[in-house]
């Protein structure tokens, strides 16, 4: 029975091996940033950080299909060029809730949304990350994505495309770890929180998001 509830959240399995291959994401990883610092930090700083990544057609025509993962990577290198890093971890959080806002408003359907929000939260936990997992090759690209689903829910992201090639001292994937707490706060727990336990940055050998409620 929960097979079937996954199965409306699910895409064609043959579409995710060959869209995996070439490495791509979705485009909400562009959109939703150019809105968040929109939103924070107006036109003109937006304009500097896409013009930091040579992606500034991307503002006046924002892409309609997937892109190639190092666009991505480089936008989040152009975030931390041009802002300081509380500013651009809050910029990456608030793409992330705007991304889990797309997803619930456009990509998951109102069905499965009112299935998930009435069943006990660990097995909509279960639900979501099996969903979840169907759909990691549009937000993971060449990153490779596992999830354990449970309580916490813990989520690894190894070979992560947000962080790699940048060094911390903490984690940095804000924009995954505000995608996972918005869609578990809104459809499976009220009080779920998630946070990046550790971060390919930091030397770890994985990213990994707890998520917990
Ligand atoms: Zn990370």
């Amino acid at each position: 029975m929960h097979g079937t509830r996954a199965q409306t959240l699910q895409q064609p399995r043959a579409a995710a091996a060959s869209k995996h291959a070439a490495g791509r994401i979705g485009p909400n990883a562009i959109i939703q940033t150019a809105e968040a610092l929109r939103l924070r930090l107006g036109e003109d700083i937006a304009r500097r950080v896409f013009a930091a990544a040579r992606l500034e057609t991307y503002l006046a025509a924002p892409p309609a299909e997937m892109v190639d993962e190092a666009e991505v990577m480089r936008l989040h290198d152009a975030l931390r060029a041009v802002l300081d890093d509380d500013t651009a971890r809050a910029v990456s959080t608030r793409a992330g809730q705007l991304t889990a806002a797309y997803l619930l408003a456009h990509r998951i359907p109102r069905a499965a949304q009112r299935v998930l929000r009435v069943l006990p939260a660990r097995l909509a936990g279960r639900v979501l990350s099996r969903a979840i997992s169907a759909h990691a090759w549009t937000f993971a690209g060449t990153g490779i994505f596992t999830a354990r689903p449970g309580r916490p829910t813990i989520y690894e992201i190894s070979h992560c495309p947000l962080c790699r090639g940048h060094r911390a001292d903490h984690a940095i994937c804000d924009f995954y770890t505000a995608t996972f707490a918005t869609l578990f706060k809104t459809l499976v727990h009220s009080q779920a929180q998630a946070r990046e336990i550790s971060c390919e940055a930091t030397g770890a050998s994985a990213c990994r998001f707890e998520i917990a409620w």
